[in-house]
């Protein structure tokens, strides 16, 4: 194991050291809250390995993930806790990454909730 991903804190998450509400979980993925949410619900999609962004993740996985995300955010919609949702992916700094592991944000969204500045 290398350095970097002992640092990482989603590897970590993904290993169990750190503790998290899981929420699903894949062959691949999984999804957690997230600790500091924007709406209630707000999910984190996770790839088991330490992948940085999106450009790394592999191919053969985007069916898996593609699924993965559906089912988070129709479970949302169908807990009556959305009314819509975002699907947020910020990749490396510039773009807003400020944890170096490729995660996905699942964002409830409901009428008049006023959340500005997804992106
Ligand atoms: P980024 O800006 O990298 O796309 O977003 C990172 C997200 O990870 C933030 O929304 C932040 O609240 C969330 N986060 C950071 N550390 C933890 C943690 O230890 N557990 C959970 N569940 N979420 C975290
Ligand atoms: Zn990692």
């Amino acid at each position: 194991m290398s350095k970097r991903e002992d640092d990482c804190i989603f590897c970590r998450i993904a290993k169990g050291e750190i503790k998290s509400e899981k929420v699903l979980e894949s062959n691949n993925f999984f999804a957690v809250l997230d600790i500091h949410p924007k709406s209630e619900g707000h999910t984190l999609i996770i790839p088991k390995k330490h992948f940085v962004t999106l450009l790394d993740i592999p191919n053969n996985l985007g069916q898996e993930l593609l699924e993965f995300i559906k089912k988070v955010a129709s479970n949302l919609m169908d807990q009556k806790r959305a009314d819509g949702f975002n699907i947020v992916m910020n990749n490396l700094e510039c773009a807003g990454q400020i944890v170096r592991h490729a995660h996905i944000h699942v964002i409830p969204r409901n009428e008049g909730d006023g959340i500005i500045g997804m992106v």
